[in-house]
């Protein structure tokens, strides 16, 4: 690999504002461009910049009667400050005075929030601006085309965002539909104008229009205090004239913005992973040497936005759970929608739609022959639920002396106490909790690999196993085909079909733990796919609801179902946040976006990305094996790797890879682009190649 091919410049984080309004025609550009020359006042370098212009063609961007670039120039004509700043732009114009989608459309362009954003970002990276004033086109819902709208612009440019309302009679109402939809969006809001209209009243004679306008200001007031917004409110007078001494009213004004919009976060990611220290525990980490932080501030798509507003492309779905990327509009609005019915309600005696339909779902999807689903919280408590059924079903059938569980060395199945006393003995730390864990039996792990011909002697371990403990034996516990935290192992399918076998004749249950492998990351649904197998009980968890929220799941076969309930007897689990609604909601919609976005086939790409872009790793110096499965990549090193200096060179390096142990990992969002993968994949090889793991 050539050194340029892993180099980044240091990218300076977008800082600025996007202003947008209620309607169209309330007053926006005026505030803008008043803005403009108040910052410019101020001695703020600030950029304008009109990502859309419609009603102007791009020869005319900076003349046109309709072109805001026209008037940001106007009200700033004349001040010195105005010498220095880089001329107001239109990024795209379109001739039809309308809708962005339809001016596009007529002039055969297609307008994306990636390729706004993109050309937005490159003009604040060559330009030497200390902050962008972005003006949207008409209200927040405007379309850019079929899918996506201003409001998904602002979303994907994340700044904080100025709302311009019209003062008028019924613009209360706009207003305030248009708060909530910043605040849903997770948008912070900078402030709110205030713009009078020509007529206020138009169409209500005899209403006091002076009285309704106070009114106006006064509840939106109380209203942002109630929102916790502590932007301020600014009313702009309407003047007949908007001469140079106009603009300066306007712009005085707009003065208490000013303070609020500058950009005063430089040092934000430091301050929050400061005071983290002081509070916070992290997985496996220390309190007292706390752990390398990166403050997150948002999400979207494949990209995780630090507070300091760098970009990571991700490689790690946050722990295989959000395989749709983050944000996806259709599980936020599952997740609106349901908040709006019903957050959660007790399971016990109480059902809903969304686990209802959520369990059918997941039944269709699953192998055949599980037929029940008992909801957990989280993978962990999926597996201690897995545990119990197990062990209430040999119960039932009298077989009270099956009280342990065979597993194979290097799983991994959870930090409880049930779940942990499965995991592998020596990774799973159980010399620390000794005394308190059940003691189970453990088989060597899963010698076959995927990729090489099937070893039957790889079965030996499993069957003398059952042959010395096979009456204690109340099931076997295993992550099919892909050993996850325990060493990201990929093995022979062949293998689970000879422990099914054995567990049959031992009359010991099959667990398949598919926490990790299931929605589709190993290539198929469930990973029991690749054996053609359907366990007695199945966990699940994770990806289930896209990374959204958390919930798990334990499904089990009726033979199981009726073992435990034979005799009138209860299954004896019931966590309060059961089959939560909003994450069954969320569960549904994901479940229903891997069949719609084609999961398979993304899978597919994944695979292909990955396994070409590992592939330089193979030759590199501590490098032990590169190995890909679906949407899985590891190279694992001879020795354990300095997982903090590579934490830190990746984020360096824009990207965001956790390894541990000898393991550098990747499990990218199922929907990232071909690119981000050859991304992830070269700073991989470039950290590999110039040695960060061994500093
Ligand atoms: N089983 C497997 C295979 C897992 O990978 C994990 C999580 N890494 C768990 C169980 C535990 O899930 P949770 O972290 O949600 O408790």
């Amino acid at each position: 690999m050539s050194p340029a091919e892993n180099t980044m410049l240091p990218l300076r984080p977008l800082r600025g504002l996007f202003v947008t309004g209620s309607g169209t025609d309330v007053g926006k550009t005026v505030a803008t461009a008043a803005l403009l020359r108040a910052l410019l006042l101020a001695n703020v370098r600030v950029q304008a910049i009109k990502p859309v212009q419609t009603g102007v063609a791009p020869a005319e961007a900076r003349t046109a009667p309709l072109a805001d670039a026209r008037v940001y120039a106007e009200a700033v004509a004349g001040l010195p400050q105005a010498a220095s700043m880089q001329p107001p732009t239109a990024l795209r114009c379109f001739t039809l005075p309308a809708s962005p989608h339809l001016a596009a459309a007529r002039e055969g362009a297609h307008l994306t929030c990636a390729g706004l954003r993109n050309d937005i970002e490159a003009r604040w990276q060559s330009g030497a601006a200390d902050m962008l004033l972005l003006e949207g086109a008409g209200g927040l819902r405007v379309p850019l085309n079929k899918r996506e709208d201003m409001l998904d612009l602002m979303a994907a440019v994340g700044l904080p965002v100025l709302l311009v309302g019209g003062n008028y009679l019924g613009g209360l109402n706009h207003i305030l539909l248009s708060l909530d939809a910043l605040r849903h969006n997770g948008l912070q809001v900078a402030g709110i104008v205030l713009a009078p209209p020509v007529d206020p009243a138009a169409g209500c004679p005899g209403v006091d229009v002076q009285a309704m306008l106070a009114d106006n200001a006064a509840m939106l007031r109380e209203r942002m205090q109630q929102q916790g917004i502590t932007a301020p409110l600014v009313e702009l007078p309407r003047l007949a004239r908007l001469d140079a001494a106009g603009w300066q009213t306007l712009a005085e004004r707009l003065t208490p913005l000013v303070g609020h919009v500058l950009p005063k976060c430089g040092d934000c990611e430091a301050e929050i992973v400061r005071r983290d220290h002081q509070v916070i525990w992290h997985p496996y980490a220390s309190a007292m040497q706390p752990p390398l932080l990166s403050a997150v501030a948002r999400t979207r798509g494949n990209r995780i936005v630090l507070a300091d507003g760098r970009e990571l492309v991700d490689g790690m779905s946050s722990w295989w759970a959000a395989v749709h990327g983050y944000n996806h509009p259709r599980l936020m609005e599952a997740l609106h929608a349901q908040a709006g019915r019903m957050p959660h309600v007790m399971f016990g005696g109480l059902t809903h739609e969304p686990a209802v339909a959520l369990a059918e779902k997941l039944l269709q999807l699953m192998p055949d022959g599980l037929e029940r689903v008992f909801f957990a919280d989280s993978g962990s408590v999926a597996v201690e639920v897995a545990l119990k059924m197990a062990l209430q079903y040999q119960q039932g059938r009298g077989e009270t002396r099956r009280t342990r569980f065979l597993t194979p060395r290097g799983g991994y199945h959870g930090d409880t106490f049930g779940a942990m006393s499965v995991c592998d003995p020596v990774t799973g730390m159980h010399s620390l909790f000794t005394a308190m864990l059940p003691r189970q039996i453990f088989m060597e792990r899963p010698g076959c690999r995927f990729d090489q011909p099937f070893d039957p002697a790889s079965l030996d371990d499993a069957r003398r196993n059952f042959a010395e403990h096979g009456a204690e034996i109340a099931a076997v516990i295993l992550e099919p085909v892909v050993q996850g935290a325990g060493g990201m192992w990929f093995y022979h399918p062949q293998y689970l079909r000879g422990l099914a076998q054995l567990c049959r004749d031992a009359g010991a249950l099959l667990i398949f733990d598919e926490i990790a492998t299931g929605f589709g990351r190993t290539g198929k649904m469930f990973a029991a796919e690749w054996a053609g197998l359907s366990p007695d009980i199945l966990c699940c968890g994770k990806a289930l609801t896209g990374g959204v929220l958390t919930l798990a799941a334990t499904a089990c076969s009726g033979e199981v179902a009726q073992g435990i309930c034979g005799g009138g007897n209860v299954f004896m689990h019931g966590p309060t946040f059961m089959a939560n609604a909003l994450a069954c909601a969320v569960a549904c919609a994901s479940l229903e976006l891997l069949e719609e976005e084609g999961w398979r086939q993304r899978v597919a790409l994944l695979e292909e990305g990955l396994s070409k872009g590992l592939a330089r790793c193979a030759g590199l110096t501590g490098v032990a094996d590169v190995r890909v499965l679906g949407g899985i990549g590891v190279v694992e090193t001879r020795e354990p790797v300095n997982a903090q200096a590579l934490q830190r060179y990746f984020v360096e390096h824009g990207v965001w890879i956790r390894p541990f142990n000898r393991l550098v990992y990747l499990m990218p969002p199922y929907i990232s682009p071909a690119e981000d993968v050859e991304r992830l994949c070269s700073v991989t090889a470039g950290a590999l190649s110039a040695g960060v793991h061994v500093q």
